[in-house]
């Protein structure tokens, strides 16, 4: 979607930290750094948050998001995946993310 950072990175268009691509998802690394792991995984094609997602899109994007977890070595220790939908949330960018966080604890609930 024209205006879009995260398709602008999906489409190579905007630099970014890129972890893990693939035809459906994008993984980079998010320039905000809350955790000694913080990687956003996204849907190549633009949806605008979870609430308009189908359920081949959250799949793809939530198994992307684990192994990236996992492969990363946190598999044991665990790991947050977090996505924001709506002002409420904090959601600050219109392009379904998932944050996957770990390598420190986190408190619960969130703030
Ligand atoms: P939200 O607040 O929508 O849940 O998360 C958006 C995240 O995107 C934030 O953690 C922010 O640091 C990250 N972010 C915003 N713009 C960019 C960007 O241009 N590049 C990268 N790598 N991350 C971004
Ligand atoms: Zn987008």
């Amino acid at each position: 979607m024209a205006g879009c950072i995260f398709c602008a990175i999906a489409a190579h268009e905007a630099p970014a930290k890129i972890v893990h691509e693939d035809p459906d998802v994008v993984a980079f690394e998010d320039v905000g750094h809350r955790a000694p792991l913080h990687v956003l995984v996204i849907p190549r094609r633009h949806v605008t948050s979870l609430s308009e997602a189908d359920p081949d899109t959250i799949g793809k994007v939530g198994v992307a998001a684990a192994k990236i977890a996992v492969d990363a070595g946190y598999g044991e220790r665990g790991y947050r995946v977090v996505t924001n939908v709506g002002p409420d949330a904090g959601q600050s960018v219109p392009h379904l993310h998932f944050h996957v966080l770990a390598g420190r604890s986190f408190g619960w609930p969130p703030g």
